[in-house]
């Protein structure tokens, strides 16, 4: 047995992953999902999500492919048109990335708002206190005073003037029901989910099919780059996207086994 393959059940602190191990990504991501559940802001349901999502980013190379690249530049662009962006938060996403979807928020401006699909008042205030620790100046999610229309009561909170109110969204691990809600509401949802085949990326406009750990900082790195870009260029960006392509290479990638 390598020392490696003892890494991901020893380790206390996320820097004691070597960073030269081929399946890196993947260790960090499960580190940081157990101890999300440790610290109560991840349901025990978000670890089998997690395991599902690991093989399908096995199957991608465990990279950003360029179709997905696209997407998250578009993404970038769609944020920056905005008028009243959120970004939605869940337990996986509080867990894998905190500090980007708070610097993600502050370069495109947008609010970030915690939704859960298993809603206790208990994990909300848990990820709320935890995206606060990164620096998250104003947390929504915790009025809850509207509804999304067509969703059972609880999965359909959100707030008046979060996500209700909102003209794009982003929803990552989104599950289909409320990701095809939130589209028959008319808002523009940009969902990051690995798997293609799923209702969320399906619906979505902007369907991201990457590892979330990569697919956030890169939309951010992409809003810099087009921090200065005037509407017609962030337009262009958008209207030449075509979400199906998207979908069919990350699929055909995965079903390939190319890696
Ligand atoms: P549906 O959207 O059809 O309801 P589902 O029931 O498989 O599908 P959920 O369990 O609600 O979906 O959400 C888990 C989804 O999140 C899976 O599609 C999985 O691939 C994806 N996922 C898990 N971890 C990550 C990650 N780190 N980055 C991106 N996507 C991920």
């Amino acid at each position: 047995m390598t020392d490696y393959e003892t890494v991901s059940a020893d380790v206390d602190d996320e820097e004691e992953i070597p960073e030269d191990h081929p399946r890196y990504q993947d260790l960090l991501t499960r580190h940081r999902i157990e101890r999300g559940v440790e610290k109560g802001i991840t349901h025990l349901q978000g670890m089998h999500a997690e395991g599902r999502g690991s093989a399908f980013d096995y199957l991608l190379g465990e990279e950003t492919i360029p179709s997905a690249d696209e997407a998250e530049r578009v993404a970038a662009a769609h944020l920056l048109l905005a008028e009243r962006p959120v970004l939605s938060i869940n337990g996986n996403v509080a867990a894998l990335v905190p500090g980007e979807m708070v610097e993600l928020a502050d370069a495109v401006d947008a609010d970030l708002e915690v939704n859960l699909f298993n809603r206790t008042p208990e994990r909300i205030e848990a990820i709320a206190d935890h995206l606060r620790e990164y620096g998250a100046e104003e947390v929504k999610g915790l009025e809850a005073d509207a509804r999304i229309p067509n969703l059972d009561h609880q999965r359909a909170k959100v707030d008046a003037d979060g996500i209700y109110a909102a003209d794009v969204v982003v929803v990552p691990l989104e599950d289909g029901d409320r990701a095809e809600a939130l589209e028959e509401m008319g808002k523009i949802e940009i969902v990051i989910d690995l798997n293609p085949l799923s209702r969320s990326p399906r619906v979505a406009e902007v369907p991201i099919v990457d590892n979330i750990i990569r697919a956030v900082p890169n939309v951010t790195a992409h809003a810099r780059e087009l921090a200065d870009a005037d509407e017609a260029e962030l337009r262009a960006i958008v209207d030449s996207f075509d979400r199906e392509n998207a979908l069919r290479t990350a699929e055909e990638r995965i079903r390939s086994g190319e890696l």
